[in-house]
């Protein structure tokens, strides 16, 4: 893995601004700068792994601690009526950014989701 840091690590760092809306010892969660819904924050791991299969492979425990930030999050936003937590795993997923991140999109009724519709 390239010793650069992602764009996520120089959010982590306070390097790139964001809108942080939660933070816990182990993860940092903040709006998506492109909101897909009326709520879209993302929630990511301090430590750098590709993806959320590596992730689960090396720190199950990591993994946990940006599930149950997702769900303070959706507590905090009030998103009790329902919000869907996706993890885009790969180029055909559309991650485009290669440190682990989970998206919590709610806020309103979603669509369904699955083959590209242009
Ligand atoms: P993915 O396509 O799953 O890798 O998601 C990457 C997400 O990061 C996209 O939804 C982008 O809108 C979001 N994003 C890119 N740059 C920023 C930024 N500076 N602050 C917050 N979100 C960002």
């Amino acid at each position: 893995m390239s010793d650069e840091k992602t764009l996520f690590e120089r959010i982590i760092d306070r390097e790139v601004p964001a809108d942080i809306v939660h933070e816990t010892d182990t993860t940092l969660a903040f709006r998506d700068i492109s909101p897909q819904a009326a709520t879209h924050v993302l929630v990511v791991p301090k430590s750098r792994y590709r993806n959320v299969a590596e992730l689960a492979a090396a720190d199950p425990g990591l993994l946990a601690d940006v599930v149950g930030t997702a769900a303070t999050v959706a507590e905090r936003e009030g998103l009790g009526d329902g919000y869907r937590v996706v993890f885009n795993t790969g180029a055909d997923a559309g991650q485009t950014v290669f440190h682990v991140h989970a998206h919590v999109l709610g806020g309103e009724q979603l669509g369904h989701f699955g083959r590209y519709h242009q």
